[in-house]
This record gives C-alpha cells, structure tokens and sequence, in this order.
C-alpha cells in the first residue's frame, strides 16, 4: 500500500510555566515526523539558550525589517518582548515533509488560525493557579517582576482557550504528553490528509 500525507502545522499554546517546553521535547523526540518552528523574538537569551536553536534573537531594528518585509506568518508582543513566527522556517519545514510545531501566544494563534484554518490547534492548561505561580518560581529563569507579569497575563491567556480545538491539562505530565500524542496521532489521519492508495 502506498502511503501519502498532506504535512500539518500544530499550533501548541499555553501560559508560561504550564511545560510547553518539556512537552515539546519530548514529543519531538518521539515522533520523527515533528520539527519545531523556530521564532525571532528581542527578547534576550537565557541561560543556556542558543542562538538559531531555541530562538532566532535579534534587536528591535531588525524584528521592524522583518515586519516592513512581511517575513512573518504572525507576531505578536508577549510579556512586553516581540516574538514572531518566519514564513521561511515554515515554508522550509513542510517542504522537507515534516509536520511543523508552533510554541507561540494567544495572539499568534488567532492569526495563523485565520490564514490557515486546517492547522491542529492545542491549548495546554494548567490545574490551578498557584500550581503554575510555584512552577515559574521553582524554575529560577526569571527574575520576580517578569514571573509576576507572566502570571497575570496568563489569566488572559486562559480566557482564550475556546478559541483551539482541543484542550490539554498538564497536571500529570506523562498523562498530559499522551493527550497531546493522541491528537496528534488521529490528526494524522484525518481523510483530508490522508491518502491510503490500495493496490
Ligand atoms: P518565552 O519568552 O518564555 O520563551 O516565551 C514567552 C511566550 O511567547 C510564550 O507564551 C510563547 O508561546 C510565546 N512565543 C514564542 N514564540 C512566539 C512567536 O513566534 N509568536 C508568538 N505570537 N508568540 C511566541
């Protein structure tokens, strides 16, 4: 049987602290098929943080050039930095065959849900309030102001979840990474994707 796939882009948000970052890799090593967008964003690099790998960093003239040269599917300002998605990475990625994951804000999302509506969208939430507070202080990237800030924009960001298809609690990771490889898994073989030719 010859097996073909129509390429998805899995837009995956969530607030700061609920573990984007340890769902994502973890799906990414486990699923070949996965590559992660990697975004521009002014904010500066944290420790341990590559350039070109983690993010594309760059300065507040460089992101407006890209704006005024429309290089990016989305941008948005998150806890007062500017982060934006490249066309170019995505347009690179899905024609390598690879299913393309976005880790970007409420704000992004509702754009690229606007121009490409057949993207898989996921929003990741935490079990309470004071779990995620202890979560972003217990990970020291952060400096108190910034985790403050980050925590009340994250009510915001959760008033925002009707807006994905599909909602995911990380409370216990492996139960959370499950969910989201499930999602993933049926998205795979949607019909509108899928085209099983039986010889
Ligand atoms: P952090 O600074 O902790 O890496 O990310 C802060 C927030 O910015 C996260 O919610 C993350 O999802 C979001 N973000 C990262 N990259 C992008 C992007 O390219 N576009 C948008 N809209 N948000 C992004």
């Amino acid at each position: 049987m010859k097996e073909e796939r129509k390429c998805m882009l899995i837009v995956i948000s969530g607030p700061s602290g609920v573990g984007k970052g340890t769902i994502f890799s973890r799906l990414l090593a486990s699923d070949p098929s996965l590559t992660f967008s990697v975004s521009a964003t002014t904010r500066a690099p944290r420790t341990g943080e590559t350039d070109g790998v983690d993010y594309f960093f760059i300065t507040d003239e460089q992101y407006q050039e890209l704006v005024a040269q429309d290089a990016f599917l989305e941008h948005a300002t998150v806890h007062g930095h500017s982060y934006g998605t490249l066309k170019s990475q995505i347009e690179e990625k899905l024609s390598k065959g690879l299913n393309v994951v976005l880790d970007i804000d409420p704000q992004g999302a509702k754009q690229v849900i606007a121009q490409w509506p057949e993207c898989v969208s996921i929003f990741l939430l935490p079990p309470s309030y004071q779990k995620l507070r202890e979560r972003l202080y217990g990970r020291n990237t952060d400096a108190s102001e910034e985790i403050e800030r980050r925590l009340k924009n994250a009510k915001g960001e959760i008033e925002q979840a009707g807006m994905y298809q599909y909602a995911v609690v990380n409370d216990d990771l492996q139960l959370a990474l499950s969910q989201v490889s499930a999602i993933i898994a049926a998205e795979k073989q949607r019909t509108s994707r899928y085209f099983p030719v039986v010889e």
